[in-house]
């Protein structure tokens, strides 16, 4: 009867929502876990650095590496970014964390350099929160003295959404260390709102086009023409491209039809450990 179907749906009703609020339950336990166990991750050794070549597409160089942290806790196993990094950022740790990921992704890049390695740059991550700290520069003046590494090998990333977040502030920041000769990139480039009145007044060297648009470019017409677009735009504007997550040929093949500068992606490395990358970078020398 109706009235049956009615406590059905009541009961029902009521299970979905024990099951949410238990679920709700779980998932802010982890998180605040996790939070806590974050406040000891570099005093424990946890934090880890890897690497991932970047590969200009004219002459196969490798052109710069970029830093992605991981994070390896005893309980909770291997923790990924997409997860930790919104609890660093929230929490206020990705400070702590991302001077960590500056300084040692710099001493690392200084010793592949004392170690023979031909001139790359490194590459690090900033998130929305380092990028308006207000001694971001103090601490990246810092750490380059102190590990003698010269800007001009140093590029930041700062997602799109993160630049527009606030575009007159972030133009004067970007000003300020692009004067230093640090380098600047928009990551995942696409997947934000940009206003291209903003993006030509910003002082950065290169757009990375995001992987959701290079995925599918070998077949799907639309990606084709999304990625051809950026990077005619990226060119008349005078910035360099690269495309990131190109895992096959084929879709190298099409972003060099289209005058992509470089590619990051499985297809040349997944992003490797020091020792693993500095191997690599050997066995992968191209000839001067
Ligand atoms: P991102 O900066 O856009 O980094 C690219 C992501 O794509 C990395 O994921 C990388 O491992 C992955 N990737 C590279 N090549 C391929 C490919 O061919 N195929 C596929 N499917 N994926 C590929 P990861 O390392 O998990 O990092 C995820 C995100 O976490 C990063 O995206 C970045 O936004 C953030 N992140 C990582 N390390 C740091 C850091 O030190 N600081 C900050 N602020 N954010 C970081
Ligand atoms: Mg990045
Ligand atoms: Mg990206
Ligand atoms: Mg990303």
């Amino acid at each position: 009867s109706a009235d049956m179907a009615m406590q059905l749906v009541k009961l029902e009703g009521r299970n979905d929502f024990h099951f949410f609020a238990k679920e709700m339950q779980q998932r802010t336990s982890r998180m605040l876990n996790l939070e806590s166990a974050l406040l000891s991750a570099i005093d424990n050794n946890e934090l880890q650095l890897v690497y991932q070549p970047q590969v200009r597409i004219s002459d196969r160089k490798v052109i710069g590496v970029e830093a992605l942290l991981r994070w390896h806790h005893p309980e909770f196993g291997q923790v990924s970014p997409a997860e930790f990094m919104p609890i660093a950022e929230n929490s206020g740790q990705i400070i702590t964390i991302g001077a960590w990921v500056l300084k040692t992704a710099a001493a690392q890049l200084k010793q592949w350099l004392a170690q023979g390695h031909a001139p790359m740059i490194m590459s690090v991550n900033l998130s929305a929160i380092q990028f308006r700290h207000p001694n971001l520069t103090g601490l990246v003046d810092d750490i380059l003295a102190k590990t003698e590494l010269p800007p001009e090998y140093l590029e930041l990333e700062l997602t799109e959404s993160a630049a527009m977040l606030n575009p007159d502030h972030a133009i004067r920041i970007m000003q300020t260390l692009h004067k230093r000769g640090i380098r600047l990139s928009i990551d995942d480039f696409g997947t934000g709102y940009s206003s291209l009145s903003y993006l030509k007044k910003f002082s950065i060297y290169k757009l990375k086009i995001d992987q959701s648009f290079v995925r599918d470019i070998a077949t799907d017409g639309d990606d084709r023409a999304i990625v051809s677009a950026i990077i005619q735009m990226a060119n008349s504007l005078g910035f360099h491209t690269i495309a990131e997550g190109v895992e096959t040929q084929a879709q190298l093949d099409y972003l060099r039809t289209q005058g992509c500068d470089e590619i990051q992606g499985y297809l040349y490395s997944k992003p490797l450990p020091a020792e693993a990358l500095s191997q690599w970078l050997i066995a992968n020398r191209t000839e001067a």
